[in-house]
């Protein structure tokens, strides 16, 4: 397998933004996992796992230690079980079901993760969360030792999971989903992408939503409220369109994007919590 050294992980992030990783890996089977976990073993490093890139602020200066990508990329299907790679994309797996007149998933249509990053983010939009649909996970300790969490055991919370820990590489999500109609999915998934595109700025790259919601509440709409739409730092921009969203308008940095993370705790009266993984 090869590893890559000092590999700019802005190119594995949907920001667009992360200084180097010491090592650098893509795993595209549980043999190539354990080979990276005793590579790691080997040379003492940190490991850090990646999926899509998502959900990640990636300070400057990089990360040190070994880059695991997953990249499992398969999609088994036994009824209405569906055991998916952790490495598939959403939009494939949403394909995939749609194809196999498989319903629920719809909802996550237009976030840009993959499968097993939306697990341990407890991945969710429109009132709904990834949480309902996982039967269990497949996973596999620093030793390389495989073990089976169920639903219960995973810990579930908003945005949140027992996987966070980062102890875990989740290697095969096990689905359960009920059956529709492929019109209706088709439509369901269109209607979605269209109220994203409507109230998102999707054209500048970005990790999504910065904040948790505090309960009841939108941090989105504090944002905006505390006036600090447009609130540029550097290359970072508060969203005009969205305020819980902050734009890489082209050679952002980290550390601009951190100085925004803070002026906007500091402005906005309610307590914000980031819901993008900051790694610094
Ligand atoms: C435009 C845009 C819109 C978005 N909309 C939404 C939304 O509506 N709802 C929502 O919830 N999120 C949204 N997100 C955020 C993001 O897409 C989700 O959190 C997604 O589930 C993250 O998946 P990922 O594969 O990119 O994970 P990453 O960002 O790569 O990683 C996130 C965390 O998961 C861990 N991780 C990833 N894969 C594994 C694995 N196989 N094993 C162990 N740990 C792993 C990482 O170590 C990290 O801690 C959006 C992001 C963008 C850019």
């Amino acid at each position: 397998m090869k590893y890559l050294k000092n590999e700019p992980l802005r190119k594995h992030t949907s920001f667009k933004i992360g200084g180097p990783a010491d090592y650098f890996c893509v795993v595209t089977d549980l043999d190539e996992l354990r080979e990276a976990l005793a590579f790691s073993k080997d040379k003492k490093l940190k490991v850090f796992i990646l999926g899509a890139g998502s959900n990640l602020l990636i300070a400057d200066h990089g990360l040190r230690g070994l880059v695991i990508k997953v990249a499992f990329s398969w999609i088994k299907q036994e009824n209405k079980i569906i055991r998916v790679g952790a490495g598939v994309p959403l939009t494939k797996l949403l394909k995939h079901l749609t194809e196999r007149e498989l319903t629920g998933l719809e909802f996550l249509a237009g976030v840009p993760g993959s499968i097993g990053g939306a697990v341990v983010m407890n991945a969710g939009a429109w009132d709904e969360n990834i949480s309902r649909y996982v039967q269990a996970v497949l996973v596999v300790d620093q030793k390389g030792r495989e073990k089976i969490l169920n639903n219960k055991q995973l810990g579930f919370r908003y945005r949140k999971s027992k996987l966070q820990s980062g102890k875990l590489v989740v290697v095969e999500v096990v689905l359960k989903l009920l059956p529709g109609k492929k019109t209706k999915i088709k439509e369901k998934i269109k209607a979605n992408l269209a109220l994203r595109r409507a109230k998102q700025p999707l054209d500048k790259p970005s990790c999504g939503s910065v904040f948790k919601n505090p309960r009841g509440k939108h941090a989105g709409y504090l944002i905006e409220q505390a006036g600090l739409r447009g609130l540029r730092v550097g290359d970072a921009e508060v969203s005009k369109k969205h305020g819980n969203f902050i734009l890489n308008l082209g050679k952002a940095k980290a550390s601009d994007v951190m100085k925004l993370i803070a002026r906007i705790k500091k402005t906005v009266k309610v307590k914000l919590e980031p819901e993008v993984k900051i790694l610094q």
